[in-house]
C-alpha cells in the first residue's frame, strides 16, 4: 500500500518543499549570523526620523519573527504573500472580512469547522453580509444558492471529523466563471499534501496551531493570497488586534521546519493504522482517505500528495462502548485538538458536535460512538498496540 512518502506529486511541481520549510525566507549565510532565528521580544523598535515609512510594531504584523513566517508560508503554499494571526480563528475572520462588505453575500460549505460556521452563521449577519450554507456533495447546490451579490466562496477540505475530501474542480470552475473568491481552509491538509492555489483557489487560510506548528504549544493561524489581498487582510488584523506574538512565531518557524517529514511519518502511521482498525470486529466504520472503501478516495487519490495524519472510527456498541475505550487508552491521548506530535483522540459529540442532536449529528455522518484520531509520530506499532489492549477491554 503506497502512502505519501512513496506517491509522486499529483500537483504542479513545487521545488522540494522539505528544503522550503527548514530555508525558506531566511536564506542569508552571512558569518557569524545564527543559524536558529533570533526571538525578537521587542515591541518597539528604532524609528527613521521624517518618515512613517518602515515602522514597525508588532500588531501590524511586522515584528521580524512573524516576517520570516510569513515569507516561508506564502513560499510552502505558492502564494504572493502570506500573514501570520493570533489564531486560525483570527485568520479566518479578518481573511473574509477582508472580502465581504455590508450588502454582499457568501456562500460557505456546510462542512465546516464549529468556530467557522459560528463566525459566518452568527457574526457576519450582524455586519449586514449573509451567508448560505451549501452541502458540498449536492450536484449544483453551489449554483443553486448564487445571489446577484454572491461576492465568495468558502470551503474546507479534508473536512473536520469526517474527513471527507472535497473535489475543488466543479467549485473554482464556478468561481473563476463568476469571478467569485474561492477561500479554501486546508489546515487538514497542509501544503505537503495540497496546494489549494496551483487548484485554483484564491485564498489559503490555516490553523497554525495544528500541522504547522505541530507542537502542541502555539496558537496561531496564516492567511496566503496575493499581495494586494493579503495587505487588505492586514489591514484588518491591525484594526481587530489579531496579530501574534514573537515567540509564537519563533516557535512556529521551529515547528514548520519539521512539517515535511512529521506530516509524512504521522500519515503513514495513519495508513498503517486505519488498515488495522479496518480488520477489528469491535468497530462498524473506520474512516480514513486513503481506505479504498473511503466515499472521496477517488478524489483523494486523484488531488493528494498523501491521505494525511486525520481519521475516525465509529464503535459497533455506541458511544458509551467508545468512552469505556478512551478510559482505557494509556499512550494515545483524550484532548481535543490535532496536528501534533502526540496521537490524540476526541469525541465530537462532546466537543465540536456538542451543540447538536443525535439526529444532526448522525446525519452529518458522526453517530454516538465517533472518534476523531489524530495520529501522532510515535512508532506505529506502539499507537496499535494501545488501542487494541483498549478496544479488547
Ligand atoms: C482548529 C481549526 C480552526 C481554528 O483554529 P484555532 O487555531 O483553534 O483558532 C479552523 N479550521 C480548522 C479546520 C481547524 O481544525
Amino acid at each position: 500500500m503506497t502512502t505519501s512518502s512513496s506517491k509522486p506529486s499529483k500537483t504542479q511541481a513545487v521545488p522540494s518543499l522539505a528544503t522550503l520549510a527548514v530555508h525558506g525566507g531566511r536564506d542569508s549565510h552571512e558569518t557569524g549570523e545564527p543559524v536558529g532565528s533570533p526571538i525578537y521580544q521587542s515591541v518597539n523598535f528604532v524609528q527613521e526620523v521624517g518618515t512613517g515609512a518602515g515602522m514597525r510594531y508588532p500588531r501590524y504584523g511586522n515584528n521580524p519573527n512573524a516576517e520570516i513566517v510569513q515569507k516561508r508560508l506564502a513560499l510552502l503554499e505558492g502564494a504572493e504573500a502570506g500573514l501570520v494571526l493570533a489564531s486560525g480563528q483570527g485568520a479566518t475572520a479578518c481573511a473574509l472580512l477582508a472580502l465581504l462588505r455590508s450588502g454582499d453575500h457568501l456562500l460557505a460549505s456546510s462542512w465546516i469547522y464549529g468556530g467557522s460556521h459560528d463566525f459566518v452563521s452568527k457574526e457576519l449577519p450582524g455586519m449586514g453580509i449573509q451567508c448560505t450554507l451549501v452541502d458540498p456533495t449536492e450536484s449544483r447546490g453551489w449554483r443553486k444558492h448564487l445571489r446577484k451579490n454572491t461576492r465568495a466562496i468558502f470551503v474546507e477540505s479534508p473536512v473536520n471529523p469526517t474527513c471527507r475530501v472535497l473535489d475543488l474542480k466543479p467549485i473554482t470552475a464556478l468561481a473563476k466563471e463568476l469571478g467569485l473568491a474561492l477561500v479554501v481552509d486546508s489546515t487538514f491538509a497542509t501544503p505537503i499534501a495540497f496546494r489549494p492555489l496551483e487548484h485554483g483557489a484564491d485564498v489559503v487560510i490555516h490553523s497554525a496551531t495544528k500541522f504547522l506548528n505541530g507542537h502542541h504549544d502555539v496558537i496561531a493561524g496564516a492567511v496566503l493570497g496575493t499581495s494586494t489581498y493579503i495587505e487588505e487582510v492586514r489591514r484588518k488584523m491591525t484594526v481587530w488586534g489579531q496579530a501574534p506574538d514573537p515567540f509564537s512565531c519563533w516557535l512556529l518557524e521551529r515547528g514548520l521546519k519539521t512539517l515535511d517529514v512529521r506530516v509524512k511519518r504521522a500519515t503513514d502511521n495513519t495508513m498503517r493504522l486505519a488498515l488495522w482498525c479496518a480488520t477489528r470486529p469491535e468497530l462498524a466504520a473506520v474512516l480514513y482517505p486513503g481506505l479504498p472503501d473511503h466515499p472521496d478516495h477517488e478524489t483523494a487519490l486523484a488531488t493528494l500528495d498523501g491521505f494525511g495524519a486525520m481519521m475516525a472510527i465509529v464503535h459497533r456498541d455506541g458511544g458509551d462502548a467508545m468512552t469505556k475505550v478512551i478510559r482505557r487508552l494509556e499512550l494515545i491521548t483524550h484532548a481535543p485538538s490535532l496536528g501534533g506530535l502526540d496521537t490524540l483522540v476526541s469525541e465530537p459529540r462532546f466537543s465540536s458536535h456538542e451543540h447538536l442532536s443525535l439526529d444532526e449529528r448522525t446525519k452529518l455522518g458522526v453517530p454516538d460512538g465517533f472518534l476523531r484520531i489524530s495520529v501522532g509520530i510515535e512508532d506505529p506499532d506502539d499507537i496499535i498496540a494501545d488501542l487494541d489492549q483498549a478496544l479488547r477491554g
